[in-house]
């Protein structure tokens, strides 16, 4: 059984990476009867934000992949970094009364100094050889430096040696140059709390927390060869390693990382926040890990196993456009009672007016949500995400709706303010909420022939003179009274769903 976990660290909101590797993490540990958990990374004190965890918590929440094992119910933690202080600390001396560490008083000045120096000599930057000169210091100048209060770090004594060979299970078999650098386990005596660095972290927490397989992002790749040699150190088993190429934007011609500075669809809150269903861009996504299955329905493909083997070496690209089409396809397949619940759901965090005008009429969002599914005017091609419902269906609500009480109102498209009504009385005197398009439409006809618009575009065109515009125009009117809009699906359909008396009043607000 595989044991996962993903180490987020708690600078902002959480990434969209996170939830990608996250989808990895738990699939694998789910595929083997295993666990997948969640780490919080806050050792770097300095770029924690404060209630970034809840943030987490209610990202991987909505994406569903949250961990099967918790502070409440796991024996493994604290799953808080800065919560395993001590746990750090008696590695870290363990380290240093096995000789496998030491403490380095360098100071920040020297330290540039030296990879000055390095990189005129055109080799490695790091602490190592000549540069390094608290690996062998005399005991006697450690105690000197100790007393006199010089602050330190703890660095890892690096055995160095010839070339690292592992094996990745995105890339296969790799090999690079053993590490030499004697990296910092432990950081700074001067802060108040002794934190470890992410490689000593690592390495001690995903020992102790038994975990087998650590998936993270390839910007560690090149770090691999620290950590193997600090689980050698420690007697550790080490992890198997899986390297995920990064989610990537299309930035002009070129590609590069997706990034939270640069690209709001970085962070996980753009996707909540503007309502994207999960299951679309968990399908998405899972696409993106595995190309085999994008070819398969969205059911299919989120059943299907993932695989690290057939994951991609070179990046992933992140297409808002594609991702929309998805997910308005998805929206497609949803009963409307169904949507209405998301919608609410999503409402109530992020549009409490829509919320409560669709809540005063259920019904009619029932009904204005199972108009016309296919066809050239198909409003649900327009419902990619729920924070789409406002501006496709919020005129049906009458709490959202404002009526059309000026005859000049451009919208209407410049017609007399007499004919404008004449048009709107003659179409009410006899109106019938006929469900037949046809019928219906010929309402429009009739009070359009009596009030001087042609019966076709045509004939109007031919003696301009003769009309005040053709039945086109006459319906533009209707639906301009009924939508608010120059747009909108088949007239008939909005007329059905708003239901005979709210039509009139639409209608009737031009003529008060
Ligand atoms: P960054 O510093 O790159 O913005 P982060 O530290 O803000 O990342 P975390 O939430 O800590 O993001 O990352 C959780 C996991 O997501 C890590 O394993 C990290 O490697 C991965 N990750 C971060 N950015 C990306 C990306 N663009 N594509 C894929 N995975 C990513
Ligand atoms: N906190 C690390 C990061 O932000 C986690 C990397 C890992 O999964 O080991 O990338």
């Amino acid at each position: 059984a595989m044991v996962t976990r993903l180490g987020p660290s708690p600078t902002g909101f959480a990434h969209l990476g996170g939830v990608y590797v996250a989808m990895l993490d738990k699939d694998l540990a789910r595929q083997s009867g295993g666990v997948y958990f969640i780490r919080v990374e806050d050792t770097d004190a300095a770029r924690t934000v404060e209630g970034a965890t809840a943030q987490f918590d209610a990202a991987f929440g909505y994406f569903g992949v949250t961990a099967d094992e918790t502070e409440e119910n796991g024996a493994y933690g604290p799953y808080t970094q800065s919560a395993r202080e001590r746990i750090y600390l008696s590695y870290a001396r363990q380290f240093l009364r096995d000789g496998l560490a030491y403490p380095c008083f360098a100071t920040r000045e020297e330290l540039s100094a030296a990879a000055d120096e390095q990189r005129a000599a055109k080799v490695p930057t790091g602490y190592y050889g000549r540069w390094a000169p608290w690996r062998e210091a005399p005991a006697e100048r450690v105690r000197e430096a100790l007393a006199a209060g010089r602050p330190y770090v703890i660095r890892f004594r690096s055995p160095g040696g010839g070339r690292a060979r592992f094996t990745d299970l995105v890339r296969g078999e790799l090999s690079a140059d053993a590490n030499r650098n004697d990296v910092v386990i432990l950081k700074s005596s001067e802060s108040p709390v002794r934190l470890p660095t992410y490689h000593f972290a690592h390495v001690v927490d995903d020992h102790l927390m038994r975990v087998t397989h650590v998936i993270r992002g390839d910007e560690w790749l090149s770090s691999v060869p620290v950590h193997l040699q600090l689980f050698a150190a420690a007697g550790f088993e080490p992890v198997a390693y899986a390297h995920i190429a990064p989610l990537l934007k299309q930035d002009g011609s070129a590609r590069r990382k997706l990034s939270k500075r640069k690209d709001p669809e970085a962070s996980v809150e753009f996707f909540i926040s503007a309502g994207y269903p999960a299951p679309a861009v968990l399908y998405y996504l899972r696409g993106l890990i595995n190309g085999r299955l994008a070819e398969l329905p969205l059911e299919q493909a989120l059943r299907e196993p993932l695989r690290l083997s057939e994951a991609g070496v070179s990046g992933a690209l992140v297409d808002l456009v594609k991702l929309e089409d998805i997910s308005a396809d998805h929206v497609a397949t949803i009963p409307s009672p169904v949507i209405l619940d998301d919608v609410l759901a999503w409402a109530d965090a992020y549009d409490t007016e829509l919320a409560a005008a669709a809540r005063a009429e259920p019904e009619l969002a029932v009904r204005a949500l199972d108009i016309e599914r296919t066809g050239v005017d198909n409003p649900r091609k327009d419902l990619r995400k729920w924070s789409d419902f406002r501006p496709v269906y919020g005129y049906f609500f009458t709490g959202l709706f404002e009526p059309v009480t000026d005859p000049a109102d451009s919208r209407l498209g410049g017609l007399p303010a007499d004919v404008v009504r004449a048009l709107c009385t003659g179409f009410l005197r006899d109106y019938q909420d006929l469900t037949d398009g046809d019928a219906w439409f010929n309402q429009i006809r009739a009070a359009a022939a009596d009030n001087g618009f042609a019966a076709s575009p045509k004939e109007y065109k031919a003696d301009r003179d003769a009309f005040h515009g053709s039945i086109r125009e006459a319906s533009q009117v209707i639906r301009v009274l009924l939508t608010g809009s120059t747009r909108s699906p088949a007239l008939h359909l909005v007329a059905n769903a708003l239901g005979e008396p709210e039509t009139r009043r639409r209608i009737e607000a031009i003529l008060a």
